[in-house]
This record gives C-alpha cells, structure tokens and sequence, in this order.
C-alpha cells in the first residue's frame, strides 16, 4: 500500500503516549504516531517479554517496559491495546498512577463492555474516550503492524457523555494525523453497526472453516487443495486472532445475537428460494449485494482489483 502519512506534526498532539499491547493494533500506532511526531515521547508496556523485545529491536518507542503502571506516570495519552477482555486488569493496574486530566483511551472491537468496565475503575481526573480504529488484519504482534494501517479507514470514538469535548476532540486529531476519518456514535450504536459489519460475517468464517475441517465426506486436504475464492477468503477471516475474537463475542453479545437471529432468518427465506427454485428471488437479492460491494468500493474502502492473495504490505483491511 502506498504509503501517503503527511509531514510530520509542528507541534505533537501529546507530550507522552503509553500505549498498552503492543501487538498489530499498538505497534501500528506506535509507528504511525512516531511518523507523524503525533506525540513527543511514546512509551511501550506489554506483560510478554518475546513482544517487548521485539518491540525494542524494531525501535517502536522511546521506552519499553513490562511495567504498565509506570508505563502511564508520565503520560497526557494511555491507549489500551490489549485484547478487550484484559482491560480491567489493566485499568485496575494503571488507575492510580494516572496523572490528573490524562486522556484514557482504547482500540477494542467493540465499546459498551469497554465503557462499563472501564468508567468505574478509572479515577474521577481522567478523560475517558474509546476509540475503535475499523482497520486490522489477520496478523497479530508487533511485527505484522505498520504506519499506514489506518490511511483512510474510519476511527469510531465513543465518549461518555461525562468526558469533556476537549479530550475528544484531541482523540480525533491525534486519529486524523494518523490517516483515519473519525467519526463518533454511542457505544450501543456502535456495537449494533459492528455487529454486523465484522462480528457476524466472522463468526461465519469460523463456522464456515470449522464446518469443512468436520466434513466426513471431503478430506481435510481436499478441501485445502480445492479451496475456491470464497472458501479462501473465509479461511483468511477465520485465521484470526482467537484471544481476540474470543473477547469480542463474550463482550458484544447481545447485539450478536440480535443479529445472527435476523441473518438465521433470512438463511432460512433462502434455502426456501433455493427448494422452490425461485431463480428470480435469488437473482433480485445477488443484484442488491453486488450493489453494496459496488458502494464499498466507490467509498475507497477496498479496491475493485480481484484479489488472488493480497501481496505483503497490502494487507491493509479486514475487519473489526
Ligand atoms: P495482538 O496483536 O494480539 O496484540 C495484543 C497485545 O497485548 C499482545 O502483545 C498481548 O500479549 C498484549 N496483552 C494481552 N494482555 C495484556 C495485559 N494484561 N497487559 C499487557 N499486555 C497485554 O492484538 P491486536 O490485533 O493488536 O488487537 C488488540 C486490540 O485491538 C483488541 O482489543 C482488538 O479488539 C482491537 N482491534 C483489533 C483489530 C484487528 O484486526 N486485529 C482491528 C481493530 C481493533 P500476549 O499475546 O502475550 O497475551
């Protein structure tokens, strides 16, 4: 992907950034921030040593350490970018060593259970604005991120209504130098939207893949050797990270399975267009979602190229 981050920033947006994780999501953030000088200094914590040296080895911020609470003393930015589910540990962790007015933020898949976690642990002084950059791959650790992940993707910021619009409004500048659109909604929209955007379609990849690999019938390298485009590009989805999708369905459940019982039904209305062999159904509905893959693209958020394998560097969306 080309790479087209601006000049860097006359002035950061934030003197220290600590960002938690530093898995694809941290460390593209790390790089783009640095590319942008988006922040003065940006320190590093994550709790797994492999993932801290690599962190060091690539050069990813000015200060690596596996201690999160120190990680934060200094900073006016904390980014969470752990899966979500370790959020509350973490913010337990870093609560009192917050400094007053920091800006607490986070990257997950999904924004209710992170704002009802999060808003109770974390001190009256800080400014709570969740953030879910839609941009990821099926890649996870500090190697696989890179600068230019979030160039013209959407950044959905979910404040509380408590948080100030300075804090937020210093969230969607410091998203925009990074090459994303902003945009803000309610977590519970948010929620809904992602549902079935990205929760949805890749629970179907899962159940897609896991329900080939369990075909008595068709050998497991059959269904490898002979893998079409569509079962190929649900194997990519399904190859995502399983800590990861794991927190996202324990933590977006209610909006799941609103969605899964309107998409069961809609399977069901097919499978009856199927058994009655009503040509002109099917056809009238294949007509109305090549529409929308139509709009995608138009809107520049993938490329009308056909894709046999994306090349490295241009795994550049996915999801989330
Ligand atoms: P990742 O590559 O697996 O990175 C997460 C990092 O956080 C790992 O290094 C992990 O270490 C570390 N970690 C886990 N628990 C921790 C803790 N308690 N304290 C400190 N570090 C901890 O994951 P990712 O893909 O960047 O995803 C991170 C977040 O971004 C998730 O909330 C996800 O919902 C969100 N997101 C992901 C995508 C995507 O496409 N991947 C897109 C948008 C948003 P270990 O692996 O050793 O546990």
């Amino acid at each position: 992907m080309a790479d087209r981050l601006g000049e860097p920033l006359p002035t950061p947006i934030f003197e220290e950034l600590a960002i938690i994780g530093v898995g694809l999501i941290g460390s593209s953030i790390a790089r783009a921030a640095r590319r942008r000088h988006a922040a003065r200094r940006i320190v590093l914590a994550d709790h797994s040593v492999g993932v801290l040296e690599r962190a060091k080895a690539l050069g990813l911020g000015d200060v690596v350490t596996d201690d999160v609470a120190r990680a934060v003393g200094a900073a006016d930015c904390v980014i969470l970018c752990a899966p979500v589910g370790a959020n509350e540990a973490i913010g337990r962790l870093i609560a009192p060593a917050l400094k007053p007015g920091v800006i607490v933020s986070d990257v997950g898949s999904v924004k209710g259970a992170v704002v009802t976690t999060l808003e109770p642990i974390l001190p009256k002084h800080a400014r709570l604005v969740p953030a879910h950059p839609v941009a990821g791959t099926e890649y996870s650790g500090p190697d696989a991120g890179f600068a230019t992940l979030f160039m013209n993707r959407w950044c959905i910021l979910t404040p509380p209504e408590r948080t100030d619009a300075e804090a937020a409004n210093k969230m969607r500048a410091f998203w925009e130098a990074l090459g994303a659109h902003v945009e803000t909604m309610s977590p519970t929209h948010h929620d809904l939207v992602l549902a079935i955007t990205s929760h949805v379609p890749h629970l179907i990849a899962y159940n897609l893949v896991g329900a080939a690999a369990d075909l008595e019938e068709v050998t497991q390298s059959e269904v490898m050797k002979f893998s079409a485009g569509g079962f190929r590009d649900a194997t990519r989805i399904a190859a995502s990270d399983p800590t990861m999708w794991r927190d996202v369905f324990l933590n977006n459940r209610d909006a799941v399975l609103e969605m899964l019982g309107r998409f069961n039904e809609d399977l069901t209305a097919l499978q009856r267009m199927i058994r009655r062999g009503d040509g002109e159904g099917l056809h009238a509905l294949f007509t109305r979602t090549r529409a929308i893959r139509m709009g995608i693209v138009a809107l520049g958020q993938d490329t009308a190229a056909p894709d046999f394998g994306r090349h490295a560097g241009e795994t550049d969306e996915l999801t989330s």
